[in-house]
């Protein structure tokens, strides 16, 4: 056997322990997010993806711990019951488009790849936007296309969605992102100010009315603008 299979090997023990995890914590928390478990299908997908091949080289070592790492620029990929419970709520079926706002090193991005048909990711950080496409393509997640700009603007040119989800905070929903949204459609985003987010699930029903449900509290970086983007010198 190889180094590189050995290696491959100890990845997928790790990462079985931490599909435990996860199912202890969405089983421990389940009062308060009224799901009493996360879906086979989204279980099974994080079975499959190697996260560690979507946290930067340092960070191998962690990337099968239930927790937030730094992904670089400041950025952290959250930690993999968050990620499983926003994709569980997202309720992806198999033949949808799913707009995600916030590509980063793009595990979410992979995550939704192995559950919906097509996946649209919009990132602003170009560094991390290229990283993470790299890391996509190297794993042959072919159906994602990728887009640097400001995702609180969404991607008009692919609308309507089935899902959408962000993964940075913004204070209150971006007004395209409903707009892009398809009625019968599910959103998820964190939103609030910096110490006070929640993580909500958006509702679009067929006449077009929104519901909105509150989820946990939680703690994102911010949705910035292309202006913060452009003030960053990058
Ligand atoms: N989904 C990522 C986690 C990314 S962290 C993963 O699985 O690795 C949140 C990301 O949102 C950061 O990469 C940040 O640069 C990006 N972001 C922040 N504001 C944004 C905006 N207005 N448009 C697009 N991306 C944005």
């Amino acid at each position: 056997m190889t180094a590189a299979n050995t290696n491959e090997d100890q990845f997928a023990i790790l990462r079985r322990t931490m599909v435990e995890q996860v199912a202890l914590h969405a089983d421990h928390v389940s009062g308060k997010t009224g799901r009493d478990a996360i879906a086979h299908p989204v279980m099974e997908a994080i079975g499959r993806v190697p996260r560690h091949a979507f946290v930067p080289v340092e960070m191998t070592l962690y990337a099968y711990l239930d927790s937030p790492l730094p992904i670089g620029c400041g950025k952290t990929i959250s930690q993999p019951f968050i990620v499983a419970l926003m994709t569980d709520l997202l309720e992806i079926g198999a033949g949808h488009r799913v707009l995600e706002i916030g590509t980063g090193l793009g595990y979410q991005a992979a995550l939704l790849a192995e559950l919906a048909a097509e996946v649209y990711t919009v990132e602003l950080i170009k560094e991390l936007g290229q990283s993470g496409r790299r890391r996509l393509d190297e794993q042959g997640y072919g159906n994602v296309q990728f887009r640097i700009g400001d995702g609180s603007l969404g991607w008009p040119d692919h609308a309507p969605y089935d899902r959408i989800i962000a993964t940075a905070a913004p204070d209150l929903i971006p007004p395209a992102l409903l707009q892009q949204l398809k009625p019968g459609g599910r959103m998820v985003i964190p939103a609030g100010l910096e110490d006070d987010q929640r993580l909500l699930l958006v509702t679009k029903d067929e006449g077009g009315r929104y519901e909105t449900d509150e989820i946990l509290p939680v703690r994102f970086s911010h949705l910035m603008s292309g202006a913060d983007e452009h003030d960053s010198g990058d």
